[in-house]
C-alpha cells in the first residue's frame, strides 16, 4: 500500500514567515489574467449569449500544491517579480521573498514513528502561502500557453483565451467557441506547459457545474443556477449553537444573497429559496429570522447583487478589540469604545486613534474537535512506566519503598506516568500502614528518601509527631518497618500550591482512611 503523507504546515516553525510570504505576493494575483476570486467573481466572467455550437469545458490540475517542484515555484515566482518589480512592498526586495520561499518549502519535515522525514516536493498542506503561490504559478505557465495557442492555433484564439479561460486555483473553465481539432490541439499544448503539471478535462454541450455554479446552455442563452454537490449535507451552523448572535442571524441573508446573486431565472430563485427555508428550520433557525433574511436579500435587485463586491475592509485602519467568546462573559467593548476618548489625553495614542476604527472581534473558544484532535502521532501513549527501589546500599528508603507499575486505592487502580525511584521529588505519595493495610496520602518537594526519614522520625519518638498516622503506625504495627511508601504522581510544577492542589484532589477521590483525623 502506498501511503502519502500530509504535512501540516499550520504549527510548524515557518508558519509565519509563510503568511508574511503570502502578504507580499497577494498584490500578483490581479496581475493573473485567469484569476477569478471566487464562484461570486466567476458570475462577471459569464456571458449571458454565447455560439450555438460552443461547448463548455472543465480542466482540473492533478494534484496542483504536491505537483509544483521548487525550482519551477521559484522559477514562476521570480517571473512576476522581475516583471512588476513596482508591487514588491518597499521594505522587502526580490532575494529576501525568493529565499523566503525557498525556506518555507525546504523545511517541510514531519515526525513519523519517531523518525524525521522531508517533503522534497510541493507544498505543505495548509502553509499560508500556498493558494497564492500555485495561482502565481499555474499564471506563469499560463502566460506561456498564450503564446503557444497564438503559434499553433492562432492570434484571435489566443486572444479569446486571455478573456475567457478562467480559473481558481486548480479549476480551469471555458466556453469552446472553436472545433475539436483545435481542442486536441490545446489539450496537448496545456500538458505539455510543464512535466509535472497535468490536466484533466469534463466537456457537455449543455451544463456543467463551476464551483458553487451550475452553468447551462440553452441554444445560445447561458443560465445559471447554484450546484451543490451529492455530498454536501448542508451541516449550517445550529442556531442553538454557543456562538455570537449576529453570527447566526446574519447567516439566512447571507444564504439567501448569494441564491439570489448566482441563480438567474426567478422561478428557479423561488424553488432555491424555499429549500433554504426547509434547511434552516432542520437547524432550528426561528421563522422569523429565516423570512427577514430573504426579504433582505431579495429586495436587492440582481444586477446590483451582480456588481458590488462584498466590502473589502482596509486591514490597515482597524485595530479589533479581540476577545475569546463566551455568552457569560461581561462585554467589555461596549465600555472600552465609551471610555475610549481617555487616550486622546495622549497627542501619540489621539493620532493612532483619529486613523484608525476600533471594532469588536470575537475569537472562537476550542471546541471539542480542538480538544480531542492531536497531529502528533506518538508510540509513548501506550508504554507502561513503573516504581523500583534504587537499589543504593547506603538508600534508607529501598526497604520501605513499594515496587510496582500500580497503586490499589480500595479497588481502584492508578498506574504510575513515569518511572519513579527513591530519589524522586515533587511528589504525591501514599504511605500504607504494614500492620492493617490502610493507607494515607501525603505530598514532598524533597527527595521521597529524606521524607521516609521524617516519618520514621515521628513514629519513634512521640514529642516530634505532627500527624495522627504517626501514632497509629506505632500502635498498629508491631514488626519493623512499620509501613511502605509508594510514590505515584510526580508534579511538574516545583511549587507547593500547585503539590497542594494535586494531593487534595486525590484525597477527595480515594479517601484514604488515615488522613482522617
Ligand atoms: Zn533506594
Ligand atoms: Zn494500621
Amino acid at each position: 500500500m502506498k501511503f502519502r503523507p500530509i504535512v501540516a504546515g499550520p504549527v510548524s516553525e515557518t508558519h509565519r514567515l509563510s503568511n508574511l510570504v503570502d502578504i507580499l505576493l497577494k498584490p500578483y494575483i490581479s496581475k493573473v489574467k485567469s484569476y477569478v476570486k471566487d464562484d461570486i467573481d466567476f458570475l462577471k466572467y459569464i456571458p449571458e449569449t454565447v455560439p450555438e455550437n460552443s461547448k463548455l469545458i472543465y480542466f482540473d490540475v492533478t494534484n496542483l500544491y504536491t505537483n509544483i517542484s521548487h525550482s519551477l515555484g521559484l522559477e514562476a515566482i521570480e517571473y512576476w517579480l522581475d516583471t512588476f518589480p513596482e508591487l514588491i512592498h518597499k521594505r522587502f526586495n526580490k532575494n529576501f521573498i525568493l529565499q523566503a520561499i525557498k525556506l518555507i518549502l525546504e523545511n517541510n519535515n514531519f515526525i513519523f514513528n519517531n523518525e524525521h522525514f522531508t517533503q522534497v516536493k510541493g507544498t505543505a498542506m495548509g502553509t499560508k502561502f500556498a493558494p497564492t503561490y500555485a495561482t502565481l504559478v499555474l499564471g506563469f505557465l499560463e502566460e506561456k500557453l498564450y503564446k503557444e495557442t497564438e503559434k499553433h492555433i492562432s492570434k484571435d484564439f489566443s486572444n479569446y483565451l486571455q478573456k475567457t479561460w478562467k480559473r481558481y486555483l486548480d479549476d480551469c473553465f471555458i466556453f469552446w467557441i472553436k472545433d475539436t481539432d483545435e481542442l486536441n490541439t490545446f489539450i496537448k499544448i496545456l500538458n505539455d506547459l510543464h512535466e509535472d503539471i497535468k490536466f484533466t478535462m469534463e466537456i457537455n454541450n449543455e451544463t456543467l457545474p463551476f464551483l458553487d455554479i451550475l452553468i447551462c446552455k440553452d441554444k445560445c442563452n447561458i443560465i445559471t443556477d447554484i450546484y451543490s454537490k451529492d455530498t454536501d449535507t448542508k451541516q449550517y451552523l445550529n442556531f442553538k449553537s454557543c456562538h455570537p448572535k449576529h453570527t447566526k442571524t446574519s447567516i439566512p441573508y447571507n444564504l439567501a444573497r448569494r441564491i439570489c446573486t448566482i441563480v438567474s431565472e426567478n422561478h428557479t430563485r423561488d424553488k432555491r429559496l424555499d429549500e433554504l427555508k426547509t434547511t434552516l428550520k432542520l437547524r432550528n433557525f426561528p421563522t422569523t429570522v429565516i423570512e427577514t433574511g430573504i426579504q433582505k436579500a431579495l429586495q436587492i435587485p440582481r444586477s446590483q447583487l451582480l456588481q458590488t463586491q462584498l466590502t473589502n475592509t482596509n486591514d490597515e485602519n482597524i485595530i479589533p478589540y479581540v476577545s475569546t467568546h463566551n455568552p457569560n462573559n461581561i462585554e467589555l467593548f461596549t465600555n472600552l469604545k465609551k471610555n475610549s476618548f481617555i487616550l486622546n489625553n495622549d497627542s501619540v495614542m489621539r493620532e493612532i486613534c483619529e486613523s484608525n476604527k476600533f471594532i469588536k472581534s470575537k475569537r472562537q473558544p476550542p471546541n471539542l474537535k480542538n480538544i480531542l484532535t492531536n497531529a502528533k502521532f506518538s508510540e509513548n501513549k501506550s508504554k507502561t512506566f513503573k516504581v523500583t527501589k534504587c537499589g543504593g546500599t547506603k538508600c534508607g528508603l529501598c526497604k520501605y519503598l513499594r515496587e510496582g507499575e500500580f497503586f490499589n486505592f480500595n479497588g481502584k487502580k492508578f498506574f504510575v506516568k513515569q518511572n519513579m525511584s527513591c530519589d524522586v521529588e515533587n511528589v504525591i505519595y501514599c504511605l500504607i500502614c504494614n500492620g492493617c493495610g490502610k493507607y494515607y496520602i501525603g505530598q514532598t518537594g524533597d527527595k521521597l528518601r529524606m521524607r521516609r526519614t521524617v516519618h520514621a522520625q515521628q513514629v519513634r519518638d512521640p514529642s516530634t509527631r505532627k500527624l495522627p498516622l504517626s501514632e497509629h503506625l506505632d500502635i498498629c504495627c508491631e514488626t519493623e518497618p512499620k509501613f511502605s511508601i509508594f510514590p505515584f504522581y510526580k508534579c511538574f510544577s516545583k511549587q507547593l500550591s500547585a503539590r497542594l492542589v494535586k494531593e487534595q484532589f486525590f484525597i477527595k477521590i480515594f479517601k484514604p482512611p488515615l488522613n482522617a483525623k
